[in-house]
């Protein structure tokens, strides 16, 4: 049973508020395996991550897009 897990006040990495890992957030965490905790709050994470991730999935968009036009990609 996973319930020994509670809530931590952490402080974010960007912009220095304090923020909660949440319980649920944590059991996540370990069912994935990681063993850091997050460095950011929920905001600073999203802008964090949508700045990678847009990039990234322009890449596959036109990489893909590349693909079908050409039929050559395999
Ligand atoms: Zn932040």
């Amino acid at each position: 049973m996973k319930s020994s897990y509670q809530a931590e006040i952490l402080i974010c990495a960007d912009c220095g508020e304090e923020f909660v890992f949440a319980r649920s957030a944590q059991e996540y965490f370990a069912e994935k395996g990681f063993s850091w905790k997050p460095t950011r709050c929920k905001s600073c994470q999203h802008k964090h991550k949508e700045r990678n991730g847009k990039n990234r999935s322009e890449v596959t968009a036109r990489r893909d897009l590349d693909c079908s036009d050409n039929a050559r990609c395999n």
